[in-house]
């Protein structure tokens, strides 16, 4: 079937903008420059984990429950890893001593995967033991698609060892979703389902939107039906209402999974879903390297660029 002309504008201008972030001058000037950064503070909670915890008391007062992201992404030394590991393990302190629910997000590139896959299983099996410490919880984010086989399979090895403390994500544009799916289902890995924020070639991912939410449809159903405590990631209303009727018609519990959304992204529709007695879990970015993670939100959704854009137009 032949994409429609919105479709394929909106996947040219992801791309584009995704391309275009990349470059160093462009990452200059939104890191530098003020205006840039006002924006980017819809989207991340501050740069100290204090700035996150404040975040997530307000939701938390709202009847919302969060899971915290330091940003930071594909570390090089394993100083760095250990440097990663210790702060993740301050967050989910500090979220216990604060009486929230420790939940973090955590990219395996954080961790050390460049290094080796060793350096990246041994310090999230440190991670994971604080983790279970503090009765938390540690969500394997997935990054781009060189790392999906990797990430899967390291998860599967780590709740071997620590389970009820440790999910992935997977991401409906991808290939192999379905594959994936069945693999975390069976061995009753938690799954946060996403629609994927990369650029990916067609030999890996779905192109096409219609086509991403097909699969969405398909994921989510069978992670309502026999996941563990699936997490429904997604601003789209249309897969909300999609998820909200497939647990109804199936009478599943809506208290055997939850809703995810990100901070600053349709927070009317987080306390409206919250306020309907759905679980909605807020994604809250933090740290003062912001700029990778903004630049995927604005490539979501370039009206947010026009925003920045109008912003610094003159008078
Ligand atoms: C909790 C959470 C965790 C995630 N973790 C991962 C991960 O580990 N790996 C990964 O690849 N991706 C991750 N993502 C990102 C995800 O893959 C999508 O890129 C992102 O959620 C946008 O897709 P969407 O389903 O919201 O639908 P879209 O089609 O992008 O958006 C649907 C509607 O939502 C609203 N909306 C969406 N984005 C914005 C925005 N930035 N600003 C304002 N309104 C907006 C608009 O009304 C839009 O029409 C995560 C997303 C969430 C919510």
């Amino acid at each position: 079937m032949e994409a429609n002309g919105a479709e394929m504008i909106e996947t040219l201008l992801r791309g584009a903008v995704l391309a275009v972030a990349e470059r160093e001058e462009i990452e200059r000037f939104v890191r530098n420059g003020r205006l840039p950064r006002k924006v980017a503070e819809r989207f991340v909670a501050g740069d100290t984990v204090a700035d996150a915890i404040q975040a997530g008391q307000l939701l938390s007062a709202a009847g919302l429950t969060t899971t915290l992201d330091h940003l930071g992404e594909n570390v090089l030394t394993t100083e760095e890893a250990h440097a990663a590991v210790q702060s993740y393990e301050q967050t989910l302190r500090a979220m216990s001593a604060a009486g929230l629910e420790p939940n973090i997000s955590v990219k395996l590139t954080m961790l050390g995967l460049d290094i080796s896959d060793d350096v990246a299983h041994d310090n999230m099996l440190a991670l994971l033991e604080t983790a279970r410490d503090v009765h938390g919880f540690v969500r394997i984010d997935m990054e781009d698609s060189q790392y999906a086989e990797t990430t899967v399979r390291l998860t599967e090895a780590l709740h071997s060892r620590v389970p009820d403390h440790v999910g992935t994500v997977i991401q409906a544009y991808l290939h192999r979703s379905d594959r994936d799916v069945e693999r975390l289902i069976e061995r009753k890995v938690r799954v946060r389902l996403v629609k994927g924020a990369y650029a990916e070639p067609a030999s890996v991912a779905l192109q096409r939107p219609r086509e991403v939410d097909a699969a969405f449809v398909r994921l989510m159903e069978r992670l309502l039906e026999d996941g563990t405590y699936p997490a429904i990631a997604t601003h789209d209303p249309a897969l909300i209402r999609a998820t909200q009727g497939f647990a109804m018609r199936m009478g599943i519990d809506p208290h055997t999974w939850e809703f995810q959304m990100l901070y600053g992204v349709r927070r009317e529709a987080q306390n409206a879903l919250a306020g309907e007695g759905y679980g909605m879990r807020v994604y809250v970015p933090f740290g003062t390297d912001w700029y990778s993670y903004f630049a995927r939100r604005i490539a979501e959704r370039p009206a947010n660029l026009l925003f920045v854009l109008r912003q610094l137009a003159p008078g």
